[in-house]
């Protein structure tokens, strides 16, 4: 198993690119060649994931040992627990740092000490990539077209900053009709509760940051960091605002900074393979 992650009561397996599939019904169901997602009922889908994540984690884990100790290099060799989903993570080969990312449930922790941000509330925004406060929300429009009327909603998984946006659109298309009114305000509700009071601010910070708006940005970020310092998903979004905001030098600076403080941060490794994709496909 490659990754695990839940939204609802789904959840979806993608597998490693290196297994070798030979049941060809399950092929045709694959999305994209290697992802299932599977409906999981009288059972918490988090709690198989984490069963899933705990056992594959630990193979993966040995194969590299294994590995290592076939070139000669068991020296090299270093794992970790995460302490929410019990992961095992493979750390050979990175400085000793002072965070460690889980990949399977998204928590950020100093190692053999409990997590600083738990992935379950805390984690990268499935629509803005950015690092907030992430949950699920029901977006509701009821509509009347002269004899035709009804309604229609899905479900997203949004950051603070994001669930804004969809609470504006939601009221302003919903007020006509008053109906669909107070699902658009308990998104807003839901959007400004119980979130940590230490990061309560960072919403906004997200939101300077999307506008390029780095320096006000800073501000806040600075305070945060009083908490929590060198938070790798703050320096992330922190670095975006310098991008967003066309300051390249201060982006490459707080995305150092923030694989120094956590060397497998994968958001950050993900925004480096996706710069060096984009600079190999540029005409030269
Ligand atoms: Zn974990
Ligand atoms: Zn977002």
């Amino acid at each position: 198993m490659w990754d695990t992650t839940t939204r609802d009561r789904r959840l979806v397996l993608a597998i490693s690119p290196h297994v070798n599939l030979m049941d060809k019904k399950l092929l045709n169901n694959l999305l994209e060649g290697r992802i299932v997602i599977l409906e999981i009922y009288h059972a918490e889908p988090l709690t198989v994931e984490k069963f899933i994540d705990r056992i594959s984690s630990r193979h993966h884990v040995e194969r590299r040992r294994q590995e290592l100790i076939a070139a000669g290099q068991s020296h090299l060799f270093h794992s970790t627990t995460c302490p929410e989903c019990q992961a095992t993570i493979d750390l050979s080969n990175l400085n000793r740092s002072s965070y460690v990312y889980c990949r399977f449930c998204e928590s950020i922790f100093p190692e053999n000490y409990p997590v600083i941000t738990n992935g379950s509330k805390y984690r990268i925004c499935d629509e803005c990539h950015m690092f907030d406060r992430v949950q699920g929300y029901t977006e509701f429009y009821f509509y009347f077209l002269l004899i035709v009327y009804g309604f229609s909603y899905k479900r997203r998984h949004l950051c603070d900053n994001c669930a804004h946006r969809v609470f504006i659109k939601a009221f302003l298309l919903n007020l006509i009709f008053i109906l669909g009114i107070s699902s658009a305000i308990w998104i807003k509700i839901k959007s400004l509760t119980n979130r940590d009071p230490a990061l309560k601010s960072l919403s906004k910070a997200t939101g300077l940051s999307k506008k390029g708006n780095y320096a006000k940005a800073e501000e806040i970020y600075n305070k945060l960091y009083q908490t929590y310092p060198d938070h790798p998903g703050l320096l992330m979004n922190q670095g975006l605002g310098h991008l967003f905001g066309g300051d390249g030098n201060g982006a490459t600076n707080c995305f150092n900074r923030s694989l120094r403080a956590c060397p497998n941060y994968q958001p950050v490794l993900r925004l480096f393979q996706e710069f060096e994709t984009a600079a190999n496909r540029r005409p030269k």
